[in-house]
C-alpha cells in the first residue's frame, strides 16, 4: 500500500501564540496539543480517503504531544525521538510516496511568527543553508529529497507557507494563522481543521514531484553565545567564521543533518 509520512509540530497550529502554550504542564498546553492532534487527524483522514497508509511522527519538543485517540483508526504514531540525524523525519525511508508537514512555523531570523525559531529556540539567531535562512521545513524536506520522497503539503503560519512555496515547486500549503509581532491572527480552529482536510485531498490529486538535489550544502549557524560557536567549530570540517558564526559544507542532505546534529548539540 502507498504510504504518506506526516511530520507534526505544534508552533504552527491554529491559535498557538506563546511559548508556555507549547510546553507540557504550562497554561494553554492542553488546548494546543488538542488542536495539533485534530489538525494532524484531518490530514490523516484525507490521505486515508485517497488510499494511503499514514505514519505520523510527533516532532515537537518531547515528541509526546499528539493524543493518539484523536487520530483515525489505522494511523501509526511515532512518539519520542530516535536520536538520529533524521530528527523530525525519524522513521522516513525510501518506501514513502510523499511527506507532509503539519503545524510548521517560521524560522529563526524571521519576524513572521511570535514563535519563530529553527530547532533550538534559545541557541541561534539563525541558520542558513546555501545563503538562505533555513526553517525546520528546509532542513527536513532536504532529507526527504535525498530519499526520493516528494514534499506534498505543509500547514502552519503564513510565513512558513510562503517560504515553502518559494523553495519547493508544486507543494500545496494552508495557512492556519498569520504572525504579527507578538500576536497571531487566527482562523477558527474548526475551520482550519476542515480546510486542512480539503487541502490535503487536493494536494494528493496532483502531487508535487521530488526536488533535485544541489551540488553541495553549506550550513552557516549564527549562535547567540560565542561559547556555543567555539564548541561547534570542533566538528571535523567545520570552520569558525567569527566569534559567533560557524560554517560547514556537506555534499549530501544527510551529511548536512549529521553535522547540524553534532554542531548544535
Ligand atoms: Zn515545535
Amino acid at each position: 500500500m502507498k504510504k504518506i509520512f506526516i511530520s507534526a509540530d505544534l508552533e504552527g497550529c491554529t491559535g498557538v501564540t506563546a511559548w508556555c502554550e507549547t510546553e507540557i504542564g504550562q497554561p494553554g498546553y492542553q488546548e494546543a496539543r488538542k488542536q495539533m492532534s485534530l489538525e494532524v487527524a484531518a490530514a490523516c483522514r484525507a490521505a486515508m480517503a485517497a488510499g494511503y497508509e499514514v505514519v505520523v511522527k510527533d516532532s515537537h519538543d518531547s515528541g509526546r504531544n499528539i493524543d493518539a485517540n484523536l487520530l483515525p483508526h489505522g494511523v501509526q504514531l511515532i512518539r519520542g525521538w530516535m536520536n538520529s540525524p533524521l530528527s523530525m523525519m525519524g522513521g522516513l525511508d525510501e518506501s514513502y510516496a510523499g511527506a507532509m508537514y503539519i503545524g510548521y512555523h517560521s524560522p529563526a531570523g524571521s519576524n513572521e511568527s511570535p514563535l519563530a525559531h529553527t530547532m533550538d529556540a534559545t541557541k541561534f539567531n539563525w541558520l542558513k543553508i546555501n545563503g538562505q535562512i533555513a526553517s525546520e521545513f528546509d532542513m527536513h524536506a532536504l532529507l526527504a529529497d535525498e530519499m526520493g520522497v516528494p514534499s506534498l503539503f505543509l500547514s502552519g503560519d503564513k510565513g512558513i507557507c510562503q517560504r515553502a512555496e518559494g523553495v519547493y515547486p508544486g507543494i500545496k500549503t494552508f495557512a492556519t494563522k498569520e504572525g504579527i509581532g507578538g500576536a497571531t491572527w487566527n482562523l477558527h480552529p474548526e475551520e482550519s481543521i476542515e480546510r486542512i482536510e480539503k487541502a490535503v485531498g487536493e494536494a494528493l490529486q496532483n502531487p508535487a514531484q521530488v526536488r533535485p538535489l544541489a551540488e553541495s550544502y553549506t550550513l552557516v549557524i549564527y549562535f547567540k553565545n560565542h561559547r556555543d560557536a567555539r564548541s561547534a567549530s570542533w566538528y571535523p570540517g567545520a570552520e569558525l567564521l567569527d566569534e559567533f558564526t560557524v560554517s560547514y559544507t556537506a555534499s549530501t542532505p544527510f551529511e548536512l543533518a549529521t553535522a547540524r546534529m553534532f554542531m548544535t548539540n
